[in-house]
């Protein structure tokens, strides 16, 4: 740990703190793509025991061409689904001149609790990292696909020197294996406990290292034995239809049979 910067064992975000002994678990589209998928998604994944609902608003997309999200009308839209399930909300932001906007959008929503992610493309933007950690907000910091622990626990410094606090997701990580085409990241389990040690709570996400739905469920369940804080997970009403990250994204079953499974694994983990 840095000297002079305190890492914050539990986060409080509104009504609820993420402490080390309840797995936080986040679900939701990759992207917000209109009210109905939204809503609908929100609804099934808070009725299944998510604790948060997630949503893209402001994509970075690998091509120009992409879907990109609707913008801050996609905030909106996921801060009053936050307020339908009576859940936090999750969100990526991309640049500094987005956060007056969020900000103004949390106001807009009765101080709705929402928590920032920075991405894994953005996880090394000191800039950005600086700039959100003067928010006060939670952050849930991914770590770069290409980055070290060391850099990652740097760039959460970037962000706890402004005051707030941080949860760092491990979302896989570059190798051999994404070359020969067997998924699109690897899976680094062995993060989640040296990030721990280090005095954080890690969650898992299995959607972005797989990049394909029916490996998901199996791989949230190896990160969870892994002593994971919890999981983020995309979930869509149609995943065919999804206007980004559709092939991993867990149609409404698929989600509850997952759900349903972590219970029954969190008794053998006790
Ligand atoms: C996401 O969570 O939608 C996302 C783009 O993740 P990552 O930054 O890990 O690729
Ligand atoms: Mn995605």
């Amino acid at each position: 740990m840095t000297a002079g910067i305190e890492r914050i064992p539990s986060i409080i975000c509104g009504d609820i703190t993420i402490k080390s002994d309840q797995p936080f678990y986040i679900g939701g589209p990759c992207t917000i793509e209109s009210e109905t998928q939204i809503l609908t998604t929100a609804e099934h994944v808070a009725e299944q025991g998510a604790n948060a609902i997630r949503g893209g608003a402001f994509k970075i997309r690998t091509h120009p061409e992409s879907y990109r999200g609707l913008g801050l009308k996609g905030i909106s839209l996921l801060l009053r689904a936050g307020q339908l399930t009576n859940l936090p909300v999750v969100t990526e932001i991309t640049t500094e001149s987005q956060i007056p906007q969020i900000i103004q959008e949390i106001e807009n929503h009765n101080n709705h609790p929402l928590i920032v992610q920075i991405g894994s493309r953005n996880s090394q933007n000191t800039p950005l990292l600086n700039a959100v950690g003067k928010t006060g907000l939670p952050v849930l910091l991914k770590r770069g696909f290409g980055n070290t622990i060391k850099e990652t626990l740097s760039a959460s410094d970037y962000i706890t020197q402004g005051g707030s606090p941080v949860l760092i997701c491990e979302r896989g990580i570059r190798t051999w294996s994404s070359e020969s085409g067997v998924g699109r990241f690897t899976p680094d389990l062995f993060s989640i406990p040296l990030l721990q040690k280090e005095g954080f709570l890690v969650i898992w996400d299995p959607s972005h290292s797989t990049g394909r739905s029916d490996w998901v469920e199996s791989t949230a369940l190896a990160g969870m034995a892994m002593g994971s804080n919890g999981l983020i997970v995309e979930v869509h009403p149609q995943p065919e239809k999804a206007l980004c990250d559709g092939a991993q994204a867990l149609t409404f079953n698929q989600y509850s049979t997952m759900m349903a499974k972590l219970k029954q694994i969190k008794t053998i983990l006790k």
